[in-house]
């Protein structure tokens, strides 16, 4: 297939971005082989580590955890994860699907406690056309928001200059979660 110009230069546009994006956490979690995992899934690859506060993650369940979004989209950016690797709502357990809404109250109740945020947004992104960076491994959005923060809600990863940096509000956030 011979795309046009437009493309070609989009999709390495695209491509370079990503790579950019990814690079911390390639760094942090090279060298942990797992023959179980699917090779290059983040969303598996991060609760197998043994350390949570490096992967970012604030929250076990049993079938779904909470981390932060390394590239947030606004302050207190969460993620609420189901272990299985599966890329839709249908194809996820019944019992981790319900759990996931467990975990994004828990989250939300977290979140307003200690950001005192103006409102949410709450979604998840399926397929690549809906904006999903990782379309193959379902995850919950959990987007504090405030009055005046912006009203454009970027699909793609356009990262924000944060005001607080993440390890400050990671700490602020895992004392709002049960131990
Ligand atoms: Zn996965």
């Amino acid at each position: 297939m011979v795309l046009p110009p437009q493309a070609l230069a989009l999709t390495r546009t695209r491509l370079v971005h990503r790579d950019i994006i990814w690079a911390p956490w390639r760094m942090r979690y090279v060298g942990t082989p797992d023959e179980e995992r699917p090779p290059g899934c983040v969303f598996c690859e991060l609760p197998a580590q043994e350390d949570d506060p490096a992967a970012y993650i604030l929250h076990r369940g049993r079938l779904a955890y909470v981390m932060m979004n390394l590239h947030p989209y606004n302050n207190g950016h969460l993620m609420i994860v189901p272990y299985s690797h599966v890329a839709s709502l249908p194809a996820v357990e019944a019992d981790a699907a319900a759990e996931m809404i467990e975990l994004t109250r828990l989250s939300q109740q977290v979140v307003q406690e200690a950001m005192r945020p103006h409102g949410f947004n709450i979604g998840m992104n399926q397929g690549r056309a809906a904006g999903a960076g990782i379309d193959q491994h379902l995850h919950m959005h959990l987007v504090p928001r405030w009055v005046g923060d912006t009203n454009f809600m970027p699909v793609l990863g356009d990262t924000r200059v944060m005001p607080q940096h993440l390890d400050e509000t990671f700490d602020l956030l895992r004392k709002g979660f049960p131990g």
